[in-house]
Parts: C-alpha cells; structure tokens; sequence
C-alpha cells in the first residue's frame, strides 16, 4: 500500500532482539493531523517500533517514511530535524537541573547540552515560559526538576518537545504512573495541540484515555499490527479482544 502523503508510515518494519522477533514486518499508516494511538499487550513492541520510527533503534530490515522521504536508520537527531518530536516511557528530563533549565536544553531538540550558551537568548527564555504556562508549570521554573510530582516531570518533559516546535509529536505513555487530574491535563492538551494542527503517536495502555482521545488506533500483537481504525471499531474487533485476553 502506497502510505498517505505527508503521513508517517512503516513497511515490513522488524527488529529481533537475539530470537526474540520485538518487532515484525510492521506495515502501518498513522494519520496525518489525526491523534493516532498504538496500543497492544505488554511484550507486543510498542516501544520497539517506536525505538525504530525514531532512530534510536536501527531495524533490521523495512523502512520508515514521513512525507514521502525515507527516514530510515537516521540518527535521532536527523530524526528530530524532519519535525518528529518524542517522549519516553520513563520521562527524560535533567534531575538537578531546574525546570527552566530543562527546557532551554531542549531547544531544537537532540544534541543539546553543546547548545546551552547559545540558547540562553530571550526567544528561547520568552517561549521556555509561555509553554511552562501552557502547561500550566510555570509556577516551578525555578524548582529542580527532581522536585516535582511525575505527572508534573512529564508535563516538563512534554513542554520540553514541544520548544522544537515539531509538527508530528509520539508519546510514550503519557499517562503512565501520573495521577488522574494530570492525566486529565495531558489529554485536554494533546486535544488542543491537535487542534492546533499537530500529528499524534501515543502509546498507553489507559484505554479510557485512548478511547477518548483518539481518532485511529493501531493494534499490536507480538511485533505486528493486527487491526487498524477509528476506537469504536479496534474494541469490537476479535482480533483486538483475542490479543489482550489470550481467548
Ligand atoms: P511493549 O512496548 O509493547 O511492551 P517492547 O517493545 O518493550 O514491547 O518489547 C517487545 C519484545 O522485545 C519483548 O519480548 C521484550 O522482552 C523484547 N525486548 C525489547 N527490548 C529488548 C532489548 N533491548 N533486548 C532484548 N529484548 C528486548
């Protein structure tokens, strides 16, 4: 299938670990504009695949495409240059560095920590705190990121992705350990950024989160997907209940 214009997309993606096949020959088409979900059981490849799609895992075979180039195997920063932005299951932020901080090291994404002098300019501090206020932790610039709440690390780490300002956005359980008001938060969030014309990639396993908040959901199985499309239909799917509950 000839992947949408514009669209990220994966053809015959695998990457084995040893005999363990983490990801296998993934044919997937995320939806450009669209909040895109990919969810699956625990050991399905989630974040294998999106290890790969952004470069910090090379696959063994396949290719990744955004915008009609291909991307494979690129270095994550190239990555990030082509406007994928990410987050991690486990929150990367700096401990000891403050919340303002974390955010001028962000800047542009990737290789950052040689960029911190040059980023130290009133753009980049006027726009570190406009998304500190987006995402309403503005009130901690001063704090050290180790300090805060997780919910509040992640909003650090979402505002953080969003300094390089990149049109399509993954996100690595965003709801993962994070309290419900913060969940909440984070949902009206990717809402609004969606509205806003950004892309969405979300792995989570929190399927009220994902019911609501997504327009297609991708379901993955041990390394593939097994069915595709908009939430009401993925939760009818047999294949879908089969997976999760080993019927
Ligand atoms: P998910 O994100 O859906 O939970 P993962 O991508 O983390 O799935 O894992 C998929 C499979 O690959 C699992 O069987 C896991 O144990 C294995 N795996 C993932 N990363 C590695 C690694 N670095 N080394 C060995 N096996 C791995």
């Amino acid at each position: 299938a000839e992947p949408l214009a514009g669209s990220l997309a994966t053809v015959g993606l695998s990457k084995s670990f040893g005999g363990v096949r983490a990801v296998d020959d993934a044919t997937v088409t995320f939806l450009p504009g669209k909040i895109n979900a990919v969810i699956g059981p625990n050991g399905s490849g989630k974040t294998t695949y999106f290890n790969c799609v952004t470069g910090m895992i090379k696959p063994d075979s396949g290719s990744v495409s955004y915008r009609g180039n291909d991307i494979t195997g690129r270095p994550p920063h190239r990555i990030a240059q082509a406007g994928i932005g990410r987050s991690f299951q486990l929150c990367r932020i700096f401990p000891r560095m403050t919340v303002l901080e974390n955010m001028l090291v962000s800047v542009r994404s990737g290789t950052v920590l040689g960029k911190l002098v040059s980023a130290r300019q009133r753009t980049d501090i006027d726009r570190a705190r406009e998304l500190l206020t987006r995402v309403g932790i503005d009130h901690l610039e001063h704090a050290e990121a180790r300090d805060l709440s997780y919910g509040q690390q992640k909003l650090l780490e979402l505002a953080g992705v969003l300094m390089a300002d990149p049109e399509t956005i993954m996100l690595d359980e965003p709801a993962g350990g994070v309290n419900p008001a913060l969940i909440d938060r984070i949902g009206g969030l990717v809402r609004t950024l969606n509205s806003e014309g950004k892309t969405f990639l979300i792995v989570e396993h929190n399927m009220d989160m994902i019911m609501s908040l997504s327009d297609h959901i991708v379901v993955f199985d041990r390394g593939s997907p097994i069915a595709a499309g908009a939430p009401e239909v993925v939760q009818d799917d047999p294949r879908v209940l089969e997976a999760y509950l080993g019927v």
